[in-house]
C-alpha cells in the first residue's frame, strides 16, 4: 500500500515563492484560483489559447501557451470544461508524469458514462490526474477564506493528491482526501445536489400543513358558517394557524422517533442486526435530523404566535364581552382551582418542552456536535429527545383534557385536530416503552452487540435446507 505521508511539496522557487503552479484556461475558475494562489504566495503560469490576450488576469501571473506553460510545473489546474478536454490528448508528451488537477463539473449526475477525471485519464495516460476543488465556487475562491464552503474534496494517487492537499491548506482551505480517483463520480455529483436530506422533510412538513389546513377551516370556518351563518374566516389568519403549527411540530418530532423504533423492531423479529433494513427505513433515519430542526422551527412559530394571544384584539373583545355580561347578569367568577391546575400544568409541559426541544436543535449543530462524545450525543438525542416527545404529548393530553367526550366537539363527525395529532406520537411512546422493559431491551442489546438468533431461515429470508 502507499504511503500518503511525507511527500514532498512544490519546492521553493528562485524567486522565493511557494513554487509554481500552472493553470490551463483563463476563464472565470482559472483567474480565481490564480489570484488565490498568487496571494498565498505562489508564482502562476497560465496555459492559454491566446497568450498575448492576458488584459484580465491577476497581476503578477504569467501567461504562454499550453506546452510553455506544462513546462514550469509539475502540477496543472484544468480549469477547462470537459466537453473540451480532447485538445489535451495533442499534449501527451509534456503532460506525461505531471499531476493533473481535474476541477471539472457537469449539468447532470451522471451525466457521462466515467466521471470527467476518469475520463482525462484515458486521454493522458501518462499522467497522474487528481480529482480536486470542484465543489469550492470562483467566488468563494475571490471572495476569501471566511466565507463559502472552505471544504476541498481530494482523490487520485497517493503522492499526487498529496501535492494537491499541500496546494489546498497553504490556500487557508480544508483539504479532505476521499481516496481513490474511483470517488471521481460521486465528488462530481456532490455539488448537483440540492438539500437532498432536506427534501423528505420539507414535503412530509408541507403535505402535514396543507391536510391539517383544509381539516381545521373545514371543521371550524365552514362548519360554523353552514350551521350557523356565521362568517369566522378571521380565525384563519393567527387561531387556525396556531392550531397547525403545533400538530405539525409534534407529528414531526414523532416522525424522528419512530424509524428507531422501527429498526429495533425489524431487528427482534429477524433475530440479527446484520440484516439490512430495508431502502426506505435507511433514507428516513438518514433525514431524522432535518426532520428535526423542521419540527422545531414550527414549534418557534407556536411559542411566537401564543405569544400574541393576550393582545389580540378577538381575544381582548371576547374576554370584555364576557366581563360586561357577568357584569349585567350580576354574576359572581369563582376560583376553579382544578382548571388553574390544569392551566399550569398545560404551560408548565409546554415550556419544559420547549425548552429542551431547543436543547435537540442545539446539540445537532456540528459545531457542539462535535464536542461531545458518542455516548453524551446519544443520550441527548436519544433519551432526552424522548423526554421531549412525551412532554410535547402530555402538553396536547392536558390541553385537549376531556374535550374528546363531548360530542359537541365532533364536527361532522371529525375529532378535533389535536387528537389526530396525538396518534403517531402515542404509538412512538407506546412502542418505545414497550422497547425498553428489561426483557425486551435486554434482548435487542444483545442482538446489537452481535449476537445472532438461530434460526430456521438464512439472511435472505430463504429456509435453511
Ligand atoms: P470558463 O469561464 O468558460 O473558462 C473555461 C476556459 O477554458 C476558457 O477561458 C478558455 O481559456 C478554455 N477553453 C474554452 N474553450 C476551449 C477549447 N475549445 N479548447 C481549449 N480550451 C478552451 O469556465 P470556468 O467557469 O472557468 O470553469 C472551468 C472549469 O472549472 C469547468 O470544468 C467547471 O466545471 C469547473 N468549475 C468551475 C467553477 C466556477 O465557479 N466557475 C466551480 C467549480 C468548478 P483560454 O481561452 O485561456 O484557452
Amino acid at each position: 500500500m502507499e504511503n500518503c505521508f511525507n511527500m514532498t511539496p512544490l519546492c521553493p522557487d528562485a524567486n522565493n515563492t511557494l513554487g509554481t503552479v500552472c493553470i490551463f484556461g483563463t476563464g472565470d475558475f482559472g483567474r480565481s484560483l490564480g489570484l488565490r494562489l498568487l496571494q498565498a504566495g505562489y508564482s502562476v503560469v497560465f496555459g492559454s489559447r491566446n497568450p498575448q490576450n492576458s488584459s484580465l488576469l491577476p497581476k503578477g501571473a504569467q501567461v504562454l501557451s499550453h506546452v510553455e506553460a506544462a513546462q514550469t510545473s509539475r502540477v496543472i489546474f484544468i480549469a477547462v470544461h470537459r466537453e473540451n478536454y480532447e485538445f489535451l490528448s495533442a499534449f501527451s508528451q509534456e503532460l506525461a508524469g505531471k499531476v493533473l488537477v481535474d476541477i471539472s463539473n457537469n449539468l447532470r449526475k451522471n451525466q457521462y458514462p466515467e466521471s470527467n477525471a476518469e475520463y482525462l485519464a484515458k486521454l493522458l495516460p501518462q499522467a497522474n490526474v487528481v480529482k480536486a476543488f470542484n465543489t469550492v465556487s470562483a467566488w468563494a475562491l475571490q471572495s476569501g477564506s471566511l466565507d463559502a464552503s472552505r471544504q476541498v474534496f481530494v482523490c487520485g494517487d497517493c503522492e499526487s493528491k498529496q501535492m494537491v492537499m499541500d496546494i489546498a491548506r497553504s490556500l487557508g482551505l480544508i483539504a479532505l482526501d476521499q481516496g481513490s480517483l474511483l470517488a471521481a463520480n460521486e465528488l462530481e455529483n456532490y455539488p448537483l445536489q440540492l438539500f437532498p436530506l432536506w427534501r423528505l422533510p420539507m414535503y412530509i412538513a408541507t403535505g402535514l400543513t396543507a391536510a391539517f389546513f383544509i381539516y381545521c377551516v373545514l371543521t371550524d370556518v365552514v362548519y360554523t358558517f353552514v350551521t350557523e351563518g356565521k362568517n369566522i374566516s378571521y380565525r384563519i389568519v393567527v387561531s387556525i394557524a396556531n392550531t397547525i403549527f403545533p400538530i405539525v411540530s409534534l407529528i414531526m418530532l414523532a416522525l424522528c422517533y419512530l424509524p428507531g423504533v422501527i429498526a429495533a423492531i425489524l431487528q427482534l423479529y429477524n433475530g440479527t442486526k446484520y440484516k439490512r433494513f430495508p431502502n426506505w427505513l435507511d433514507k428516513w433515519m438518514l433525514c431524522r435530523k432535518q426532520l428535526g430542526l423542521v419540527a422545531l422551527a414550527f414549534a418557534f412559530l407556536h411559542v411566537l404566535y401564543s405569544l400574541v394571544i393576550p393582545i389580540r384584539y378577538y381575544v381582548r373583545q371576547r374576554q370584555n364581552i364576557y366581563t360586561i355580561s357577568l357584569v349585567k347578569d350580576n354574576k359572581t367568577l369563582t376560583f376553579d382551582s382544578a382548571m388553574s391546575w390544569r392551566s399550569d400544568s398545560f404551560y408548565t409541559l409546554g415550556i419544559l418542552g420547549f425548552g429542551l426541544y431547543v436543547l435537540l436543535g442545539i446539540t445537532s449543530l456540528p459545531s457542539v456536535s462535535n464536542m461531545v462524545n458518542w455516548r453524551e450525543f446519544r443520550f441527548v438525542q436519544s433519551k432526552l429527545g424522548h423526554i421531549t416527545l412525551l412532554l410535547c404529548t402530555a402538553h396536547t393530553l392536558v390541553y385537549g383534557w376531556n374535550k374528546f367526550l363531548y360530542l359537541s366537539r365532533y364536527k361532522w363527525y371529525l375529532p378535533p385536530a389535536y387528537v389526530l395529532s396525538l396518534i403517531v406520537p402515542c404509538i412512538v411512546l407506546v412502542l418505545k416503552l414497550i422497547l425498553i422493559t428489561p426483557c425486551v431491551d435486554r434482548v435487542i442489546t444483545r442482538i446489537r452487540q452481535g449476537w445472532e438468533r438461530k434460526s430456521v431461515h438464512d439472511r435472505s429470508g430463504q429456509p435453511l435446507i
